[in-house]
Formats: C-alpha cells, structure tokens, sequence
C-alpha cells in the first residue's frame, strides 16, 4: 500500500472512512475500491492525486462497474487482432514506450470505464509472468498491461 495511505492506517483510522474524507465524499468510498487501493499501487496513487484533482473522481468511482456497453470479442478475434498488433508494431519498428508513457497510459486507463477484468476465454490464458495484471480494454479485448508498452499503440477512444 502506498505512503499516504499506510499514514492514515497507522493512525488507526479506518481505510475507507481516511479516503472518503480525503476525497471529501458524500457517500463512503465503495468497499470494492478499499480493497483495490489495498493491492493495486497504481490504483492508490491515482485515488491520492484525485484529492488534488477532483475531476477524476467520477470516472475512479465507476472503475470496476460493470458497463452494458462493454463488448465480449471472441477467441479468433483475439488472436487476429493480436496478430495484426503484433505486424503493425513491427512494422513500426518494435519500439517500446518509455516508462512515463507507460505510467500515464496506465493510469488513465484505469480510470476508465471500459477497464475489465479478462475472461476466462483461451485467449487471456497465457501470462507473460505469474503476477501479470491481467485487466484488459474491452473496447479492442487488449491486454491494457501490454498495450500501453507498445509505442505504436493508441487508445481507441481517443484517451491516449
Ligand atoms: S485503451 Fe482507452 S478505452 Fe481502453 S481501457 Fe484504456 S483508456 Fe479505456
């Protein structure tokens, strides 16, 4: 768990009760999310600049809700498209994205709402490494962990 947060803890206040206060909420911060922010660094540091930047507080609300919109693609769309990722980023020549790329691509995808877990579809079976994060863009079914590695990668909404 992130600085901040650890601070408030040893405290001895509750979690959720220091985060609904810090983001001066109405409502308590969903439980969902306290336990996101106790396992998920990237997640933490972004609840903890919303403090500061209040405008991302409704869309970090939503994350982890499920949205109709989302779309389920199917394995052999899986696998041509990460086929067809993997030529075009060739093509491009194999460049990867800096770490502060990486790093803002990120977190602006996980305060997204298109942001969901993997399926248990064949295709989000392999791991490049057992502690992978596995969230995926249900928008194109990309692995988000991947692509925002990938220089050539762009956000299909237009977010990155
Ligand atoms: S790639 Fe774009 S649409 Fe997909 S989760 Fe990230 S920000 Fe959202």
């Amino acid at each position: 768990m992130i600085e901040p947060f650890e601070k408030i803890v040893q405290q001895g206040i509750d979690l959720q009760t220091g985060i609904t206060e810090l983001l001066k909420l109405e409502k308590p911060f969903p439980e969902r999310l306290v336990k996101r922010v106790k396992i998920d660094d990237v997640f933490a540091k972004l609840i903890y600049r919303a403090s500061s930047e209040k405008e991302l507080i409704p869309s970090l609300l939503k994350v982890g809700v499920k949205q109709e919109n989302n779309i389920q693609h199917s394995n052999f769309e899986l696998v041509k498209n990460g086929a067809k990722s993997f030529i075009n980023w060739g093509v491009s020549g194999f460049k990867i994205a800096s770490q502060e790329v990486v790093d803002e691509r990120t977190l602006i995808c996980k305060t997204c709402p298109y942001i969901s877990k993997a399926t248990d579809q064949i295709a989000y079976k392999f791991k490049i490494n057992a502690n992978e994060d596995m969230s995926i863009c249900s928008i194109c079914g990309c692995v988000i962990s991947r692509k925002v590695a990938l220089l050539n990668k762009k956000c299909p909404k237009n977010k990155w």
